[in-house]
């Protein structure tokens, strides 16, 4: 008893600094009815106006070719005494500044606003590799944008004595880690209770793989809503890139047009929108899901939502195993490449997704039990077995661990029997169209 009113009094205070839920919506989920959706608005980089009157500084953001930004501050508000700090993470260069002390002495670059002029300014380069870590394991995250153009989507400066009105003289779009500075054709915004997708779409950008995009997203917000309560996710689209390149940082994402034109009939921008959703804490034995079930529930999702056939659905999991590799998913140490918890942690996932529905005659799935891991603080093996459970599924901790030690020995849970990739209309995969991605869950730049 205690600890239930306890745990109410928590949610309580949790919620009580909360947007209020807008009159006459309520959420429906895959299962049946929920709750009203409680909205939150997404940690943002920066902290912006609406008018200027609300503001104390005026930034404005303009392109210039190779991915270079330049961003020109006016102080408005001449009695505030708030001082202007900036901060660009490693990789990121600054090009020049006028009224900012630049200090480069840490992993990334600080400016400070010294008074000298009120109108600051710098100019900094997108273009650099930004290198962003997640436990031991540091990536580099592959540059947005073209050398010939002159637009870049580029991390937001992280902001402090704002708030700012952010302004895009030559076109642009501000997320709330990413930002599209240049020319923007369009925004299209797809909602669902109080969780928003907008998908920022830039000139030249292929709208035919945009509006599939958009069909795709609209089925998997409604059946999909994993965990966590931020109101908006931001898809920037990046045109002309041949592959399915695409990463996802916090609540924002940026991804290649030309995703689908991939052989493995899975969807750059579907991943991505899923890494939004993921709010869980992994523990290093874990971190396999976080790809894992990206993987896995785009798969299924478009499987669910009529955008695979049955045939499509099992030839994308055959796709799964096409590299007979071995590792141990809960060592990150032992992958032998980067797609292997993609592909083996999702061979994994659709085991565990058809037993999940069998025991539970299609009562409980895999989409839950993410939904579960999303409340817990730190999911290790253990949790993920308990979370198992508590749906239906009688796994033990070592029965997880046995399978992901070995995942290769397992086959994929098909909905027909074992597909004959050869007897598909698409393309071989090929090395040269994997999804490129890096989910950076523990984003080190805030
Ligand atoms: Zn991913």
């Amino acid at each position: 008893m205690f600890h239930r009113s306890a745990l109410a009094l928590a949610f309580l205070l949790l919620f009580s600094s909360l947007a209020v839920v807008p009159v006459g919506v309520s959420a429906t989920g895959h299962n049946g009815t929920e709750g009203p959706t409680q909205c939150l608005n997404p940690a943002s980089h920066i902290s912006t106006a609406d008018t200027a009157d609300d503001a104390n500084y005026r930034v404005k953001f303009t392109p210039r070719l190779n991915g270079v930004v330049v961003a020109n501050y006016t102080r408005l508000d001449i009695w505030s005494r708030s001082t202007v700090r900036l901060s660009l993470p490693a990789g990121y260069t600054v090009e020049s500044a006028t009224g900012f002390d630049v200090d480069n002495s840490s992993n990334r670059t600080g400016l400070d606003f010294n008074g000298e002029t009120d109108d600051p300014s710098f100019v900094y380069q997108a273009r650099n590799v930004e290198h962003a870590k997640s436990g031991e394991l540091e990536r580099s995250i592959k540059p947005y944008h073209d050398s010939s153009t002159k637009y870049a989507t580029s991390i937001i400066p992280s902001h402090g004595g704002g708030p700012f009105l952010v302004e895009f003289p030559n076109g642009g779009h501000i997320g709330s880690t990413l930002m599209r500075v240049g020319p923007v054709d369009r925004v299209e915004t797809i909602s669902h209770g109080c969780h928003t997708i907008e998908i920022v779409v830039p000139e030249g950008a292929d709208n035919e793989a945009v509006d599939r995009s958009i069909e795709q997203l609209t089925t998997v917000q409604r059946s999909f809503k994993g965990g966590g309560y931020n109101a908006k996710a931001t898809l920037f689209v990046h045109p002309d890139h041949n592959n399915g390149f695409g990463t996802a940082t916090g609540e924002d994402v940026v991804y290649g047009d030309q995703w689908d034109q991939k052989a493995d009939g899975l969807s750059t921008p579907v991943h991505e929108y899923i890494h939004t959703r993921q709010h869980m804490d992994v523990s290093k034995d874990m971190w396999w899901y976080i790809e894992a079930s990206a993987s896995y529930h785009t798969a299924r999702s478009l499987y669910d939502s009529d955008h695979l056939t049955a045939a499509e659905y099992d030839y994308t999991l055959a796709q799964f195993t096409r590299t007979n590799s071995s590792g141990d998913l809960t060592n990150w140490r032992t992958w032998p490449t980067e797609q292997f918890p993609y592909d083996y942690g999702g061979v994994y996932l659709s085991v565990l997704d058809a037993d999940l529905r069998e025991a539970t005659d299609g009562k409980s799935t895999m989409k839950d039990v993410f939904r579960d891991l999303n409340q817990r603080d730190e999911v290790d093996t253990q949790a993920f077995a308990r979370s198992l459970q508590r749906h239906g599924l009688n796994r033990t901790q070592a029965d997880v661990e046995a399978n992901l030690s070995n995942p290769n020995e397992l086959t994929p849970a098909y909905q027909q029997s074992e597909p004959i990739v050869n007897d598909l209309i698409r393309e071989p995969y090929t090395n040269s169209n994997i999804l490129s991605c890096f989910s950076t869950i523990i984003f080190y730049y805030n």
